[in-house]
C-alpha cells in the first residue's frame, strides 16, 4: 500500500518568504491541489498576489503562532529567516527544510567547515576577527562578511594583507571570512532534492555566468565532463543526507583550470539557478520542493530540454512585451512594482533540443 503523504491535497504550506521563490512555489502547490499561506513583513511581497498571506515580523512570536496554526507544515523561500523563528515554528509544525540546514547556511565560516566534513574541497579560507588574522594569508583574495551577504554584496577584492584591513573596516569590522581568489573555468550550480524518508533526486548540473555579482545567465546542462557533473550531485546529496534535510539542497562550485570542483556556497531552498527546470524538466524545482514538504513521492526531475535562463534584472524588464512576442521564449515576472538597479523581476527561458548545445550569445538578441 501506498504511505499516506504527510499533509494531502487540499492542505496548506506555510512559506516563510514572500520573494520571487514563494511565488513561483504557491504556483506549484496550486498546481498539485495545496494552497500556501506566505509570511513575510513587507504588505507587498509578491508572493503575497497569488496566496493568502500574514504581514508580521519574524521575532513576532505571536505572529508566528497564528501563523503555524493557519498551515501544515512550513517552508522557506529565503536563506536569512532567523533561525529562533523556525525554532519556534518547529514547536508547532514540521518545518522543512529544518532550522539546522538555515544555522549553517547562514554562516559562511560553518558552512565551509561543513562542505568539507562531507567531501567537497573548497578554496583555501580562514575567519577574520582582528587584524593580524590578514597577515600570512594568501592573496590575492576575497573578503566576504560571514552572514548576510548576497549577490556579491558584503564583498571586496583584495590583493595584499594592508588592502585586507582596508576593506574590512569598509565592510564595518563585522565578522568575515578570507578565501582564496580562484582562477575559476565556470562556476556551476547543483539541485537536489531529498525526500523524509531519504531518497534523493538531483537536477542536472548548470552553469552559471554573473554580471556584477548577481546571476545573469544559467546554462542547462553545464558544458562539464560527465564525470564531474556526477560528483558535482554526489556530494550535494552527501550534503543533504548529513543535514537530514527534507526540501531542496542548491549548491555553488567553481570548476577551476584543472577541472577540479571547489564548493562556494549553499542554500536550503529553490534557487535562481533552477528556474530553467519549470520548462526544461519533467518536475520543476518548486513541485520537487512541494512534493518533498508535503510528503509525496519525488518526481522525475528529467531534462527534456536543454534550456538558457537570463534574469531580468533592473532595467532589462522594460523588454517585457518584446520578450512576450517571441514564441520561442517563456516569459515570467515577478509581479513587482518598482524597477530598481539590480533588482531580480523577472526571467526568460530558451529551450533547445536536447541534442543542440545552446549558445548563450545568441539565446537573447
Ligand atoms: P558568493 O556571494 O559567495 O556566491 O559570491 C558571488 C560571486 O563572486 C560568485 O558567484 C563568484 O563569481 C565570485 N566569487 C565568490 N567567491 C570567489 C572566490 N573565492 N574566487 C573567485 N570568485 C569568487
Amino acid at each position: 500500500m501506498d504511505a499516506e503523504p504527510l499533509v494531502a491535497p487540499g492542505g496548506c504550506i506555510g512559506i516563510v518568504g514572500g520573494g520571487q521563490l514563494g511565488r513561483m512555489t504557491a504556483l506549484a502547490a496550486a498546481a498539485l491541489g495545496y494552497r500556501c499561506r506566505v509570511l513575510d513583513r513587507d504588505p507587498l511581497a509578491p508572493a503575497k498576489q497569488v496566496a493568502a498571506h500574514d504581514t508580521a515580523d519574524y521575532d513576532d512570536m505571536a505572529a508566528l503562532e497564528r501563523f503555524a496554526a493557519k498551515v501544515d507544515v512550513v517552508t522557506c523561500e529565503f536563506e536569512n529567516v532567523p533561525v529562533a523563528a523556525l525554532e519556534a515554528l518547529a514547536l508547532w509544525k514540521p518545518v522543512r527544510p529544518g532550522p539546522r540546514a538555515f544555522a549553517i547556511a547562514q554562516d559562511r565560516l560553518p558552512e565551509k567547515d561543513f562542505a568539507r566534513e562531507v567531501g567537497f574541497a573548497t578554496p583555501p579560507y580562514r575567519a577574520i576577527a582582528a587584524e593580524s588574522d590578514f597577515d600570512g594569508a594568501a592573496y590575492p583574495a576575497i573578503l566576504k562578511t560571514r552572514r548576510l551577504g548576497y549577490d556579491g554584496k558584503g564583498q571586496a577584492r583584495i590583493a595584499s594583507a594592508e588592502e585586507g584591513r582596508a576593506a574590512w573596516t569598509r565592510l564595518g569590522r563585522v565578522p568575515c571570512l578570507l578565501e582564496g581568489l580562484v582562477d575559476f573555468e565556470r562556476e556551476v550550480s547543483a539541485i537536489i532534492a531529498r525526500a523524509a524518508d531519504g531518497a534523493l533526486r538531483a537536477f542536472d548540473v548548470v552553469e552559471n555566468r554573473h554580471r556584477q555579482g548577481i546571476l545573469d545567465l544559467t546554462i542547462a546542462p553545464a558544458p562539464i565532463a560527465p564525470a564531474r557533473a556526477a560528483e558535482a550531485q554526489r556530494l550535494a546529496g552527501a550534503a543533504a543526507q548529513r543535514l537530514g534535510l527534507v526540501g531542496l539542497l542548491a549548491v555553488e562550485m567553481f570548476v577551476d583550470r584543472q577541472g577540479r570542483l571547489l564548493f562556494n556556497e549553499m542554500a536550503p531552498r529553490p534557487h535562481n539557478s533552477g528556474h530553467w527546470t519549470i520548462e526544461g524538466c519533467t518536475a520543476s524545482q518548486f513541485e520537487q520542493l512541494v512534493r518533498a514538504v508535503v510528503g509525496l513521492p519525488l518526481a522525475d526531475p528529467a531534462r527534456r530540454a536543454n534550456a538558457v535562463m537570463k534574469n531580468l534584472i533592473g532595467d532589462e524588464v522594460r523588454a517585457w512585451s518584446r520578450l512576450a512576442a517571441d514564441p520561442a521564449l517563456k516569459l515570467h515576472l515577478y509581479g513587482k512594482a518598482e524597477i530598481r538597479a539590480g533588482r531580480k523581476l523577472g526571467h526568460v527561458t530558451r529551450l533547445y533540443p536536447l541534442d543542440v548545445t545552446p549558445d548563450p550569445r545568441s539565446a537573447f538578441p
